[in-house]
């Protein structure tokens, strides 16, 4: 979906705007969140903005060599509670406000999880699909180059996001250690486990995207061996989320990537889907064992799970009305917009935000680190059952919020993650 133009002057506290910038939309947010617990809005000035963000310029020799110049972002916003953190994303609508956005999300995250990092979030303004394999490898490269300065395993942590694989991982460590002249490899997650990789990181996220929605049923009663869900996106995110909901006995009846959609009223057969799509070179859409649909239709289907696990903006005032869904769970980070989730809550959607419901990536890749920092590595049932832990204690902070406050989820969310933000501020002597 087209991203609608940015307006940077636009008041920060207008949150029912039909801009769909995600800075605007997030500091929106915290203001609101700030003022219903009561706090001092210098927490909310604090908080509005990364502490740095760097602009790099990435010139690249093509294949037929001619220099391309790629504009890249790194943003860091808080780091009171550990060094930031957060992935690297190759995509055309990366930009430096839809970086900003990510990084404030990041550090919501780890703070509702329990993870002592702040959060970060890297950019370039690329499609991958243009590249060669050896142009990718080289604007990987380049890009951790530029950055430099301003990661490293005590500083800030980068990790995949979309378009971003355990292969780029590979090169950009390779790349950073080449520089420094040793091993460093807790300056990266995501990576090759022969690398310092964790077991399980490749499936936290939807791993951990399944724990929520697992816990959602419960408070909501319903039979998940029972239930239907349709899923927008099979990236990482995407595919793990429909592998785990399946052996779940979820009957997942559509799914959508950037090129289309298909849909089975029977049930999409998953195992076969993930193998169709292992290697990289098929789209889940060219599946041949459903009809096709759009990204529209599969917003409005009958189903009792809604997973958008794609990029920002999908839930808006256009698609919202047209929801079924009892639970939205949000594995992409920041897919619904201001009017969209006001139409949720007026549906009585149960909401999984995004900053808790794809925390579980985050979570593993603080795993790793932990491990490579030991220099020990843990079997992938210490990583899963840790990853259990932490979001099932993030949920139920959230939900108890939700409660007490009597609220949405996502303000719920909100308010767990600026609670303990405002924490680590107060140890700091930065408020008083
Ligand atoms: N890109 C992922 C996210 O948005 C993971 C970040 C990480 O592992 O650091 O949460």
């Amino acid at each position: 979906m087209a991203k609608e133009k940015q307006n940077q002057d636009k008041a920060e506290s207008d949150i029912t705007t039909h801009d769909h910038n995600p800075y605007d939309i997030v500091k929106g947010l915290i203001q609101e969140s700030v003022k219903a617990l009561g706090l001092d809005e210098n927490v909310y000035h604090v908080l509005k903005k990364p502490m740095r963000v760097l602009e790099v310029s990435l010139p690249i020799r093509m294949d037929d060599g001619t220099i391309q110049n790629f504009t890249g972002f790194r943003s860091q916003h808080i780091d009171i509670l550990g060094p930031t953190k957060g992935g690297i994303r190759f995509h055309p609508n990366v930009n430096v406000d839809e970086v900003k956005a990510l990084s404030v999300w990041m550090s919501l995250k780890t703070a509702i999880v329990d993870i002592p990092f702040g959060g970060g979030k890297g950019g370039v303004i690329v499609d991958p699909e243009n590249l060669s394999v050896s142009e990718l490898e080289t604007l990987s490269r380049t890009y951790i180059r530029k950055i430099t300065p301003i990661i490293g395993p005590q500083k800030d942590i980068p990790a995949p996001d979309v378009n971003t694989s355990p292969e780029v991982m590979g090169w950009m460590i390779d790349e950073f250690d080449q520089l420094r002249g040793y091993n460093i490899p807790g300056m990266i997650t995501g990576k090759p486990v022969i690398i310092g990789g964790s077991l399980g990181r490749l499936e936290a996220t939807g791993r951990g995207v399944v724990f929520t929605i697992r816990e959602a049923a419960k408070v909501l009663d319903m039979d998940l061996s029972k239930s239907t869900a349709a899923l927008q996106g099979f990236g990482n995110v995407g595919s793990m989320t429909a592998k785990f909901l399946h052996e779940l006995g979820v009957k997942i009846v559509a799914v959508t990537d950037a090129r289309g959609g298909i849909y089975n009223e029977e049930g999409i057969d998953i195992p076969a889907l993930l193998d169709f799509v292992k290697d990289g070179s098929n789209y889940a859409s060219d599946f041949s064992d459903a009809e096709s649909i759009t990204n529209d239709k599969m917003f409005g289907l009958p189903v009792d799970i809604l997973i958008p696990a794609a990029i920002e903006n999908q839930v808006t005032k256009e698609t919202a009305g047209n929801i079924q869904a009892k639970i939205v769970a949000e594995a992409a980070n920041g897919p619904t917009t201001p009017d969209g989730d006001k139409i949720l809550e007026e549906k009585g959607v149960f909401v999984i935000p995004d900053i808790l419901c794809n925390a579980g990536g985050v979570t593993v890749s603080y795993f790793e680190w932990v491990q490579n920092t030991m220099n020990y590595y843990w079997k992938e049932k210490e990583v899963n059952e840790k990853l259990e832990e932490h979001m099932l204690f993030g949920f139920e902070k959230v939900l108890e919020m939700k409660n007490d406050k009597k609220c949405r989820m996502r303000d719920a969310a909100y308010m767990v993650g600026i609670n303990h933000l405002v924490k680590a501020m107060e140890a700091r002597g930065w408020i008083r």
